[in-house]
């Protein structure tokens, strides 16, 4: 008797794990309809990501950047709260391109189905590289291929939520109605700037993306990334460069030390050469509320409008 109670006991238990996890199956699946007005929670790496993900995903997203204003995405380690973060997304959007060069490990080992790897959806023939054949991750600069990105992140957010693809790709038109706009703005602003001085000196190679697109000569400190620290000997080459070309003004980025230029503009003035500094270009991260030029729009006119007016 007590046998038999015991066994059916055991056999209802077998059954409501069985359910319970086919249940959780079901939930891994990569294709999700989201119930009513569930935020989709997505977590991403740089501002200049949040910025485009939060123009897609509309009121349907909650997107949370690690990385803010003014930090550099080369040299970030993420804390173990951003792991956290990390696991916990329903969706994860990153670069790749090796941008964020300390989170290739930490990318490999989530555990998460719905992940978006950006440079995935860049044509490689549109993609830069140094003389060392590393690819060039900046591609934000050229306003016409973040478009491009714009448009891969449309394309997989409604691959994992069918429901929302309509609202998303809605959302994506009209963002690159503006996006298409400033990249005609850049291109006026440019041509307001005399050719020969359409040369921009920065403390590392962010700007071959925007040179290539719309016309500059790029001349930096360090390399594309800032992984590795510029040597006395470039810059004193640089600055040698610099004053023979009579070049007018050098920049600061918002994610580099100010230190390196400080000390290029420095060895160009001991060549009897006066070089300002232009101003501060916003890089490997976005602006600032103080400067108007906290989403992707404001900082690419913030800078053009910086160059523009340190080169006339
Ligand atoms: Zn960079």
């Amino acid at each position: 008797m007590m046998k038999k109670k015991i066994l059916s006991i055991l056999t209802i238990l077998f059954a409501v794990v069985l359910i319970f996890t086919g249940c959780s199956k079901k939930n891994e699946s990569t294709t999700t309809t989201t119930t009513s007005n569930e935020k989709i929670k997505i977590v991403t790496t740089t501002t200049m990501l949040k910025d485009l993900i939060e123009n897609i995903g509309g009121d349907n997203v909650e997107v949370e950047g690690l990385m803010g204003e003014g930090v550099d995405p080369h040299l970030y380690k993420p804390t173990a709260t951003d792991v956290e973060k990390l696991n916990k997304a329903d969706v994860i959007v990153y670069q790749g391109l090796h941008l964020e060069g300390q989170m290739t490990e930490i990318f490999s080992k989530l555990s998460n189905k719905k992940i978006i790897e950006v440079g995935n959806g860049i044509a490689k023939d549109k993609l830069l590289k140094d003389e060392e054949g590393s690819v060039d991750p900046h591609i934000w600069f050229d306003v016409e291929l973040w478009g491009s990105a714009g448009k891969y992140i449309t394309d997989e957010l409604g691959k994992f939520y069918t429901d929302k693809k309509v609202t998303f790709e809605d959302n994506y038109k009209k963002y690159k109605l503006e996006l298409d706009n400033l990249h005609k703005y850049v291109v006026e602003k440019t041509n307001s700037i005399p050719k020969e001085q359409r040369v921009l000196v920065t403390a590392h190679d962010a700007f071959s993306y925007f040179a290539e697109k719309y016309g500059y000569e790029v001349l930096a400190i360090q390399g594309i990334s800032t992984e590795t620290e510029a040597t006395t000997a470039d810059i004193s080459k640089l600055a040698d460069e610099l004053s023979t070309r009579k070049i007018k003004a050098i920049f600061i980025e918002s994610s580099v030390p100010e230190k390196t230029v400080k000390a290029l503009e420095d060895a160009v003035k001991s060549k009897g050469h006066e070089i300002v500094i232009g101003g501060e270009l916003f890089s490997d991260s976005l602006g600032d509320k103080a400067t108007n030029s906290e989403t992707y729009i404001g900082t690419v006119k913030y800078n053009i409008n910086t160059i523009s007016k340190a080169l006339q």
